[in-house]
C-alpha cells in the first residue's frame, strides 16, 4: 500500500503521519505512515554505534515530521512508564547500546505521543490485528533467528510485568544424540537459545546450516527444541496460536516436525480440538513476515497517537 506524502484530506487537513522504526541488532527499518496505514516511505540502516545510527534516525522522522512514534525493538527494554529510564534498552551483550535511552533520545526537543515495546511484541500485535492471528485474545510470536524472542499478547494486550517475556532462554532438555547440549548461549547451559537459534545450529554441525537437505538429522534436534518451546508456551499462556518466524523457520520443513513433536511431547494431556485435530492452525508462520515487527511499531505509533 503506497501513498503519497503529499495525500490530503478532504476538508485540506494534512494527514497526521506515524514514524515506525523496528530496531534489530543488525538492521534498523524505519518507515512512515499515514493514519490508514499507507506507507509513505521505507529505509533501513545497519545498527552501528548509537551515536551513528541514531542522529540518522532522528533525522529521518524529524525530517518527515511525524506526528507520533512506535518503537518495536531488541532489548531487555525499561517498559515501566512509571520508570526514569522508561524507553531505554537494558543489559543488551550489544555494549554500545548497554543502557541506551533509545526512545529518549529519538524524541528529543519534539512533544509527540510514543511507545515503544519489544519487536516481537510489536510482532504479535501486528499478527493479532491484521494477520494469522486476527480474531485471537492470546497469542505467542517466537522469532527463531541470530537470536531467539518471544512477544506474547493476553487478551489482546502484550504481557510486560516484571520485565517483559524472554522466552528465548527458557530450559530445555538435551536431545539424547546432541553433540552440544551445553548450547552457545553466554548465559545459561540448555537454554532455548542456546540450543535452538541460528548460530546454535551452526556450531553443532560445524558450518553453514542453511546449506543442508530437510533430511539432515540436526534438523530432528532442532524440531525436538522447538517442540519443547511450543509446549511450553502451551502449558504457560495458552495461546491460541503460536506464531513461529524467523530465518531458521524460512525452512517450512520444520514446521510439520514441530507440529508432530509438540503433539508427542503433550502426551495427550490438552484436549483441545485446535491442537489434537488442527495443528496446522495452532503452530502457524506469520502472515505480515518480514515485516510483522515494523507493521506492529506502527500500530504502536497510531495507538499513542490515538491516545490507547
Ligand atoms: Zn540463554
Amino acid at each position: 500500500m503506497l501513498g503519497t506524502e503529499d495525500t490530503f484530506h478532504q476538508e485540506g487537513m494534512a494527514v497526521k503521519k506515524i514514524g515506525a522504526l523496528e530496531a534489530g541488532g543488525t538492521k534498523m527499518v524505519l518507515a512512515v505512515y499515514d493514519e490508514t496505514m499507507n506507507e509513505l516511505d521505507r529505509i533501513s540502516l545497519p545498527t552501528e554505534d548509537p551515536s551513528v545510527t541514531v542522529p540518522k534516525m532522528k533525522a529521518y522522522f524529524d525530517g518527515h515530521q511525524v506526528d507520533a512514534l512506535g518503537v518495536g525493538s531488541f532489548g531487555p527494554l525499561d517498559l515501566n512508564p512509571a520508570s526514569p529510564t522508561y524507553g531505554n534498552i537494558t543489559s543488551t551483550p550489544k555494549l554500545k547500546w548497554r543502557d541506551y535511552p533509545l526512545l529518549r533520545e529519538l524524541l528529543a526537543g519534539r512533544n509527540i505521543p510514543a511507545a515503544i515495546d519489544t519487536d516481537v511484541n510489536a510482532a504479535v500485535i501486528a499478527e493479532m490485528e491484521l494477520g494469522v492471528a486476527r480474531g485471537c485474545e492470546n497469542a505467542v510470536y517466537m522469532t527463531i533467528g541470530t537470536g531467539i524472542g518471544g512477544g506474547v499478547a493476553v487478551h489482546g494486550k502484550t504481557v510486560h510485568g516484571l520485565l517483559h517475556p524472554e522466552a528465548g532462554h527458557i530450559l530445555l532438555q538435551p536431545h539424547p544424540e546432541d553433540p552440544n547440549p551445553r548450547g552457545v548461549c553466554p548465559y545459561h547451559a540448555g537454554c532455548l537459545e542456546g540450543l535452538a537459534a541460528g548460530p546454535a545450529i551452526g556450531a553443532r554441525i560445524g558450518g553453514d546450516a542453511s546449506l543442508l537437505p530437510d533430511d539432515h538429522p540436526t534438523f530432528e534436534i532442532e524440531a525436538y527444541y522447538l517442540a519443547q518451546m511450543c509446549m511450553n508456551l502451551t502449558l504457560t499462556f495458552s495461546p491460541e496460536k503460536i506464531i513461529l518466524g524467523g530465518g531458521v523457520m524460512n525452512r517450512k520443513s520444520l514446521f510439520p516436525m514441530v507440529r508432530q513433536k509438540t503433539l508427542e511431547l503433550l502426551g495427550g494431556y490438552i484436549q483441545v480440538d485446535r491442537v489434537i485435530n488442527h495443528m496446522e492452525e495452532y503452530i502457524v508462520p506469520p502472515m505480515l513476515y518480514p515485516l510483522s515487527g515494523l507493521i506492529g511499531s506502527y500500530l504502536l505509533g497510531k495507538r499513542a497517537l490515538d491516545g490507547d
